[in-house]
């Protein structure tokens, strides 16, 4: 692995003004993963950004009604076998339209520059073609291939096969999702679970007949006691009940209740753990039933020996734009957390700097991108799979 000690791309070589306003105009156009059409637009407007930059692009039609995959690659060499490097990153944003003309209007107050999904990860998609642009004209050891998929913000279950097929000849893998606590980069992240429990038990008049009833939301009452039970702060298990739909009327007991379960978990282990025990869960009442369905959504992301290489070759990049970076561990789930599992060393959180993903308040530091897209054009240029 080479360690530069004068860097190939500066900031300067970065014009901020073009792109700001080139950022302007993706967060303009909404695109809630929901909304094939609304991403597709974007999606449109991306690829032609990045042929201007030199990018070879091919698009994959959507599938399971998201929007389009896009993949953006740097030329390839003639007969070039080498693997790649995999740059991961979304255009959905998990924010509805409306919501540009309504609570997150896109606007500057100092250094801080607020828009839904500009944040998570518009910036870091833009920064993400402008570092290959930038790689491009340097030279890189490896090709670069940029996958640009529609449905992050709801588990990428379109996107999956295709994060999957382009990890297996992928040397690393990048990940533009926004950085962290002040700048910070993710190298390890929680497996996600996604659960769906009924609970079952038998209508009945409230006032008439109420002993003939079993209530199905008192069950479910209790068993979201024994689910939150499971909960572990300090091994990094947490459990939650996000939502609960249950009943027909005030007069009736209810017969149905079904609760929506959110797990964050550390590693494969711990995940089989805690799957099996909520798997195994069984009414004490013999006429209330469970019916779950659910699982692991992605698979814990543990740093492996090869993602401490890679980070530390990244971090010796930064020291030397003057950006002491630190690594840590997250709950939320990425696209990264498919490519780790394979193996493929992965470094998150490259994205722009801000904070609020998901909410009203979301916003990127504007400071944080010229530096951080240098960050990433470097590293494009210097890893070269020896790793
Ligand atoms: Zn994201």
């Amino acid at each position: 692995m080479t360690s530069p000690t004068t860097l190939t791309i500066t900031p300067d070589d970065i014009d901020l003004g073009a792109l700001l306003s080139e950022l302007h105009r993706w967060v303009e156009m909404e695109t809630p993963s929901p909304d094939a059409v609304a991403v597709n637009r974007l999606v449109d407007h991306v690829e032609g950004y990045a042929k201007a930059a030199g990018l070879e692009t091919e698009r994959r039609a959507g599938t399971l009604s998201f929007g389009d995959i896009l993949i953006a690659r740097t030329p390839r060499l003639e007969g070039t076998n080498a693997r790649r490097i995999l740059i991961l990153a979304h255009l959905d944003t998990v924010h509805a339209t409306g919501t540009l003309a309504g609570p997150l209007p896109l606007r500057q107050e100092g250094d801080r520059l607020y828009g839904p999904g500009i944040y998570d990860m518009k910036a870091g998609v833009l920064m993400a073609v402008e570092a290959m642009r930038l790689a491009v004209r340097a030279g890189t050891h490896l090709p670069v291939d940029l996958l640009i998929v529609p449905d992050e913000e709801v588990g990428s279950k379109s996107s999956r096969p295709v994060i999957e097929e382009l990890a297996r000849d992928a040397a690393y893998a990048l990940v533009v999702e926004p950085a962290r606590d002040g700048g910070k980069i993710v190298t390890a992240r929680k497996g996600v679970g996604m659960f769906d429990i009924t609970v079952r038990g038998r209508a009945a008049h409230a006032g008439v007949r109420p002993l003939d009833g079993r209530s199905a939301i008192r069950a479910a009452a209790q068993l979201v006691l024994d689910l939150e039970a499971l909960n572990d702060p300090a091994r990094g298990i947490t459990v939650t009940t996000g939502m609960i739909q249950g009943g027909t009327g005030r007069n009736t007991v209810p017969a149905e209740c079904r609760l929506q379960l959110d797990l964050r978990l550390p590693d494969a282990a711990t995940a089989a753990e805690i799957i099996g025990k909520i798997e195994s869960l069984r009414p004490t009442d013999p006429d209330i039933s469970f019916e779950i369905s659910g699982g692991l959504n992605r698979p814990p992301f543990a740093q492996s020996a090869e993602g401490r290489k890679l980070f530390d070759q990244t971090a010796a990049i930064a020291a030397e734009l003057g950006i002491a970076l630190e690594g840590m561990a997250t709950g939320g789930g990425s696209d990264g957390n498919f490519t780790a599992a394979l193996g493929v060393a992965t470094l998150d959180g490259l994205g722009a700097d801000g904070a609020g993903a998901h909410t009203y308040e979301e916003h990127i530091l504007v400071g944080s991108l010229l530096p951080r897209t240098a960050l990433l054009a470097n590293l494009l240029v210097s890893l070269d799979g020896t790793s």
